[in-house]
């Protein structure tokens, strides 16, 4: 049997994810998510309330815009069901708590940037810098296991401190010297390995959950990236020198693994 705060976790969710979606195709293009109200690319039709109803329309309206029957993104219920997924594991391993509350925002910003770097290429400021700013206000009240700088902040500091210095050291040593491999990268091959949105979506997860977890998912993200990007550019024999990686994608669908997995291993 569920919990029922599970199921109502993955109802917020499903919405969120509903919101998501409008930020992940206007961000990019640098419109307001508030106004206008949502409308077909295609016919530019308004759609009502009755065919923006999160994953239940996309499968009434069998995936079709109601005035001009173009196909719907798969991506729209793809978001909504996978923010669905998180709200509930996030609520179903910690119930209602703040902890529980941290990991669905988490989720929400890897979403955005996975879907948003998948389908444009930009990873919006939005997500990651803002992102990043919202993570280090969480640290002053879910606390960061302490890691390397606990060794060189005073005993007597109190623990929220910590936890925030844990933050900012967990966003910004990762992405500076991820930012420092890319410039030398640039200096030698005239090329650009990383983009800055992938530097400050780093940031953005250190300052969530610390430092551990960040390398974890970078390495997770850069392999399995690697990984999937070769088998893709092989089957589909697109050319390698223009083909533009969605690292940022990789980066996020590792860190919802790292992340939510964590939280369901025995506590050691
Ligand atoms: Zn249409």
């Amino acid at each position: 049997m569920i919990h029922p705060d599970v199921l109502l976790a993955a109802l917020a969710g499903l919405l969120i994810g509903s919101f998501l979606n409008v930020c992940i195709f206007r961000w990019p293009r640098d419109l307001s998510v508030v106004a206008p109200r949502s409308m077909c690319p295609e016919c530019e039709t308004q759609i009502g309330w009755y065919d923006n109803l999160p994953l239940i329309s996309y499968i009434l309206l069998r995936g079709r815009c109601r005035g001009c029957r173009t196909p719907i993104s798969y991506r729209y219920p793809l978001v909504e069901l996978l923010t669905a997924i998180c709200f509930g594991s996030a609520v179903w391993q910690f119930g209602l708590t703040l902890l529980a509350l941290k990991l669905c925002v988490y989720s929400s910003l890897l979403i955005g940037c996975i879907f948003a770097d998948f389908a444009d290429r930009i990873l919006p400021d939005e997500f990651t810098l803002g992102g990043a700013l919202i993570g280090l206000v969480f640290a002053a009240f879910v606390f960061l296991p302490q890691g390397l700088p606990s060794l060189f902040i005073p005993v007597g500091w109190p623990e929220a401190v910590r936890s925030v210095i844990e933050s900012l050291f967990g966003g910004g040593f990762p992405s500076v010297s991820i930012f420092l491999v890319g410039e030398i990268y640039y200096r030698l091959r005239k090329k650009d390995g990383l983009g800055l949105g992938d530097v400050k979506m780093i940031g953005m997860m250190g300052a969530f959950y610390g430092l551990s977890p960040t390398l974890l998912a970078i390495l997770a993200g850069s392999l399995g990236g690697s990984i999937i990007s070769l088998a893709f550019l092989y089957f589909s024999k697109k050319d390698s020198s223009t083909y533009e990686l969605p690292f940022g994608s990789f980066l996020g669908i590792a860190s919802l693994l790292v992340i939510h997995l964590e939280g369901l291993a025995p506590a050691a």
